[in-house]
C-alpha cells in the first residue's frame, strides 16, 4: 500500500531503527557539586600557613560559587522571561488586535507529523510557536481510523468520521454501490459543515491551500477559483506558503478570516522509512524552514502577533518491520475469509460479508481461530462486530462503515497471504490511543496563552475553537463547548 498522505507514493524498502529519544538535550546547566576544590583542602590548625592557604580556597570557591549562582540566576531569569511574565498579566486577557481589523486563523497540516518529531532536529521555528503559544503537552490525539481523510475531515468539522462520512480513505457505500477515493468531490460524500462553509455562511471569506474535502462544493462554499488550491502535489511548498502570505496584502475586507495549508510531508517520508530514518529528520527540518517562511512574511507584514496560527498534524507514524504479520489465509481451519470480503486489511481491518453469512459468525470463528495459539502473531489481532467496538472509538454509527472490524496492535500489518511484498517502512490508522498516533497540536495568537501548556485532547475539539476566535456560531458537532473556554485566553 502506498501512503495516505493527499501524495500517492511507493514505498522503499529501508529498515527502520530505534527512535532516539535523547535527540535534544536540555540539560544546560549542569552544577558539579563535588568541587575537586573543596577535596583538596586539608586543614592543619598547627600550619598557619595551611590555614591562610584554607581560608583563602575558602573566599574564592565562595566567589566562584556565588558568580555560578548570579551566572544561573541570570540565565534562568532571562530564559524564563517570556513565560514568567505570560504568566502574569499579559498573559491573563486576549492580546487586541494591532493591525488586522478582523481575527484571523491560518490552520496548517503537517501530514504524519508525529509527536515528538518536534524533537528529532532544531526546529527553532516550531518552537518559536510553542514558547510564545499554547501546546497540547503530550500531543493531539487523532479520531479513529488514525487515517489521513477522516482525520482531516474531522479536524474542519469538529465530528468523528461515523458522523462526517469519511470513513476511510477510500471505501464503498454498500447502499448504492459506489465507490469513494481520495479525488472524489461530490457532496453526497462529505457529510457535516466544515469550517470554510460555516465562514462563508456568515459573510466572511475562507481560502484552502489544500485540505480533503476544500474542493467539494457544499452548501455556500463554492470553491472559488482563488481562494481554493485544486489538489497538486508537486506544487512547492514555498510557493503555498507565499501564496498564503498574499491573501493578507489584499484589502482588508477581502482578507480570508480562515485559511488552511497543508504539506504532504512527513507522512510522505514516513510510509517509505518509517519514523526513525535521517529521511524523516531531513523532513522536518524542510517543514520547519516552511514555518520559518511563514512566520517572516507575516512579520515583514507586521502582522505576525495578530494572526492566530494553528499547527497540526493529522496522525502520527509507526514502524512496520520485524515479521509482524498476521495473515488471514491462516484462519482457514476456522473459517475461511476470501479477499472479496475485505474492504481494507492494514491497519483498518475492515470485513463485508456477503448476506446469508452472518456476521457474528464469522467474528465468533476468526477470533477462535486468533486466539487459538496456532495462529501465527494471531494474538495481536481482535476482531469486532461495528457496534461491540470500544465506544470510544466512535466508529458504528454509519452504513459505510462495513460490520466487521478488527483493531491490530501497533506496528502489525494484516495481509491475505505470505508473498514477497516489501515489509518495513511505516504506517498509522492503529486504534488512536497508540502513542504513535499521535501528532502535534500548537496554537500562537492573541488568544493563545503564552508558554501555555495544555493536556492532550482530540482533534474533533478543533472546530469549536477556530469557531469560538473569529466568534461565529459553528455547527453542532462532537467537540465540547466548554473546550475553547478551557484553552483560549478570555477576552478583556
Ligand atoms: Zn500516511
Ligand atoms: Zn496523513
Amino acid at each position: 500500500m502506498g501512503s495516505d498522505s493527499l501524495a500517492q507514493t511507493k514505498p522503499i524498502p529501508i529498515p527502520t531503527q530505534e527512535e532516539d529519544p535523547s535527540s535534544q538535550s536540555t540539560a544546560l546547566l549542569a552544577f558539579d557539586t563535588d568541587s575537586s576544590l573543596d577535596s583538596e583542602v586539608k586543614s592543619s590548625p598547627s600550619n598557619r600557613h595551611a590555614s591562610i592557604i584554607f581560608i583563602a580556597l575558602i573566599l574564592i570557591t565562595c566567589i566562584a560559587l556565588s558568580a555560578d549562582f548570579a551566572f544561573a540566576f541570570l540565565f534562568y531569569s532571562s530564559s524564563s522571561s517570556s513565560s514568567s511574565s505570560s504568566s502574569s498579566a499579559e498573559n491573563k486577557f486576549s492580546r487586541p488586535l494591532k493591525k488586522l481589523e478582523k481575527p484571523v486563523v491560518l490552520l496548517v497540516s503537517s501530514d504524519g507529523f508525529r509527536f515528538g518529531y518536534q524533537f528529532k532536529t532544531p526546529t527553532p521555528n516550531i518552537h518559536r510557536l510553542i514558547q510564545n503559544g499554547t501546546e497540547a503537552e503530550m500531543g493531539l490525539i487523532p479520531v479513529f481510523p488514525s487515517l489521513t481523510f477522516p482525520n482531516h475531515y474531522s479536524i474542519v468539522t469538529g465530528l468523528y468520521p461515523a458522523h462526517h462520512g469519511i470513513i476511510n480513505n477510500h471505501f464503498l457505500d454498500p447502499k448504492t454501490g459506489e465507490f469513494f477515493h481520495m479525488a472524489s468531490h461530490e457532496p453526497k460524500w462529505w457529510l457535516g459543515e466544515p469550517l470554510w462553509e460555516t465562514v462563508v455562511n456568515h459573510g466572511l471569506k475562507a481560502a484552502t491551500y489544500f485540505w480533503p474535502g476544500s474542493e467539494v462544493k457544499k452548501g455556500t462554499w463554492g470553491c472559488p477559483e482563488k481562494l481554493c488550491m485544486k489538489y497538486n502535489a508537486s506544487v512547492a511548498f514555498e510557493d503555498r506558503v507565499d501564496t498564503v502570505l498574499s491573501y493578507f496584502d489584499l484589502p482588508s475586507s477581502e482578507i480570508p478570516v480562515f485559511m488552511t495549508l497543508y504539506f504532504e510531508d512527513p507522512d510522505h517520508q514516513g510510509h517509505h522509512v518509517g519514523p526513525d530514518d535521517p529521511e524523516i529528520t531531513e523532513a522536518v527540518a524542510r517543514i520547519d524552514r516552511m514555518i520559518g517562511r511563514l512566520i517572516d512574511g507575516l512579520e515583514k507584514r507586521g502582522i505576525f502577533e495578530d494572526v492566530t496560527i494553528i499547527m497540526v498534524g493529522d496522525h502520527g507514524m509507526v514502524g512496520t518491520c520485524d515479521k509482524k504479520l498476521i495473515f488471514l489465509d491462516d484462519l482457514a481451519p476456522w473459517i475461511e475469509i476470501p479477499a472479496e470480503w475485505v474492504w481494507s486489511y492494514s491497519p483498518l481491518l475492515a470485513i463485508h460479508p456477503p448476506p446469508g453469512q452472518a456476521a457474528s459468525d464469522v467474528v465468533a470463528k476468526m477470533n477462535e481461530g486468533l486466539e487459538s495459539g496456532k495462529v501465527e502473531n494471531g494474538k495481536y489481532l481482535k476482531v469486532y462486530l461495528k457496534e461491540e467496538l470500544p465506544s470510544r472509538l466512535h466508529y458504528a454509527a454509519s452504513d459505510r462503515i462495513p460490520p466487521i472490524i478488527g483493531l491490530i496492535e501497533e506496528s502489525f500489518k494484516v495481509e491475505q497471504k505470505r508473498s514477497k511484498r516489501k515489509e518495513c517502512g511505516g504506517s498509522h490508522g492503529y486504534d488512536n490511543a497508540i502513542f504513535s498516533m499521535r501528532s502535534i497540536f500548537i496554537g500562537h495568537g492573541p488568544q493563545f496563552g503564552r508558554g501555555k501548556k495544555v493536556p492532550s485532547f482530540e482533534n474533533v475539539e478543533i472546530y469549536n475553537l477556530v469557531t469560538s476566535i473569529l466568534s461565529l456560531h459553528g455547527a453542532p458537532n462532537n467537540g465540547s463547548s466548554a473546550f475553547p473556554v478551557s484553552i483560549l485566553l478570555p477576552r478583556q
